[in-house]
Order: structure tokens, then C-alpha cells, then sequence
């Protein structure tokens, strides 16, 4: 009966570690503004040319469109409702103060990357973890490591790199493999991580031991994974152009 007389210490522990998460997420902190990133994204990274994406309010229409297919960044050209930088669900999931800007990215000879800047408002519930909106949209996750971009006159940047694939069946029954990739990484005030969990660790610990939140961010780059050995080495020449170029001075 080992187990058993381990028991009232692994209650103890639960307790405590639940008592020190109750007091870090419910005592008053300094909310600030401040950010590590800014949200913008240039118009231009290397050899790769961006467009901004809107995407349509209307629940009927849904349409998306990049800033070469529609005059006023306000209206849809399909139906006339109004565009917003985020999808329907998103804009009902996530709290109004949160500030999202999605580009994509077209390479004459290469594959178009989905870029997107999140950033969180007030109440600091707008960044989830990736993985679970991913499987809920259908992705299954083949495979996930760490990608290390190199950047000029620092260490590499850490970048999580997720291998997905979501199956689908055409009306004849047969089954059609979408394969892409979903690249991320977390951006607050002086820190930068690959790991949701390192994230909440900083935001726990930046409240209870600096009494500050600050707002954090994420950036995420997306594409198709149709060849299998050129997809990274794009992925790291693209973000290792970006970076410096989202830095806030
Ligand atoms: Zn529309």
C-alpha cells in the first residue's frame, strides 16, 4: 500500500499549488500597456510580397479577401457587409480589446505563407493554446518540434513547429490528405518563447513577484507542407526576414 500513504501529500501539494494560481490570477496587478511587438506587418519580407486579409461579418456570405481584390478595406465586394480582420468566430470568441492582423504572403516560385499577429487586450484571455483550436478545427498533429531560426546579432529565435494534416472525403468516397504546417511563437516585453506553458509560468510569476501583466502577443505563420524537404528551409528564410522587422525599436 505504498501509493496510499502518499496520498495526504500529494493533496497537500495540490492544494497549495492551487491557493498560489488563486492568489496569482485574482490580486490586483498593474495592467500595462505595454507590448513586446507591434502590430504590423510589413508590406514586403525578402522575395515575399503581403497582402492583408479581411474577412467578410456576414454569416451567409463568410467570404475572405487580400488587399488586391477589394477597394475599401471596410466593405465586401461580394455583398457589401461589412469586413473585419478576423473571422466570425473569432470576433465572438475573443475579448473586443484584442487587436489581430492576418497577411498573406506570395512568393513568385515558392508557397504562400498565412502570417497572423495576436494581441491580447485587458483581460488577457485572447492567446489559447494553438494546439487546441488546431484539433478542433479538424487538424490532427503528425508531428511538433522546435525550430531554431537564425537571426542577425542574436541567438536563434525558438519557433514551435507543428507537421498537420487534416483528411477529408470527396462526394466519389475518396479520401483527400491536406497536408500543412502551423509555426508559432509567444511575444511579451523582453521575452519570446516556443511554449504556451513557459508563458503562463512568466504571466503567474510577473504578477505575483513584479505585480505587472503585461500584454502579450503571438505570431504564427502558416502554409501548405507540399514539399516535404523545401518547406522548412522557406519557413526559417521567410521569419528570419520578419523578424527584424516586427521588433519594436
Ligand atoms: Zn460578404
Amino acid at each position: 500500500m505504498e501509493a496510499k500513504s502518499f496520498q495526504p501529500y500529494i493533496v497537500l501539494i495540490l492544494t497549495m499549488l492551487m491557493a498560489a494560481l488563486a492568489l496569482a490570477y485574482t490580486v490586483d496587478v498593474k495592467v500595462t500597456d505595454e507590448a513586446g511587438i507591434k502590430v504590423a506587418l510589413p508590406d514586403r519580407v525578402g522575395a515575399w510580397t503581403g497582402y492583408e486579409m479581411r474577412f467578410c461579418q456576414n454569416p451567409i456570405c463568410r467570404k475572405e479577401f487580400s488587399s488586391d481584390e477589394f477597394r475599401d478595406r471596410n466593405v465586401c465586394p461580394a455583398c457589401g457587409n461589412a469586413l473585419d480582420c478576423m473571422v466570425i468566430e473569432e470576433k465572438e470568441m475573443l475579448p473586443p480589446d484584442t487587436s489581430i492582423l492576418k497577411k498573406k504572403y506570395v512568393h513568385a516560385d515558392g508557397p504562400t505563407l498565412y502570417t497572423s499577429i495576436v494581441l491580447s487586450g485587458k483581460e488577457r484571455a485572447s492567446i489559447h493554446r494553438p494546439q487546441v483550436c488546431l484539433v478542433g478545427q479538424g487538424y490532427e498533429i503528425v508531428k511538433s518540434r522546435v525550430l531554431d531560426v537564425p537571426i542577425d546579432g542574436r541567438d536563434p529565435l525558438d519557433v514551435m513547429l507543428l507537421d498537420l494534416s487534416r483528411k477529408s472525403r470527396t462526394r466519389s468516397g475518396e479520401t483527400l490528405d491536406y497536408t500543412s504546417f502551423y509555426a508559432y511563437w509567444f511575444v511579451g516585453k523582453n521575452r519570446e518563447t516556443p511554449y504556451h506553458s513557459q508563458r503562463m509560468l512568466w504571466m503567474g510569476t510577473d504578477r505575483i513577484f513584479h505585480n505587472v501583466s503585461h500584454r502579450w502577443a503571438y505570431i504564427a505563420v502558416a502554409g501548405a507542407r507540399n514539399d516535404e524537404r523545401r518547406y522548412q528551409e522557406q519557413l526559417t528564410g521567410f521569419l528570419h526576414e520578419l523578424y527584424p522587422q516586427i521588433l519594436l525599436e
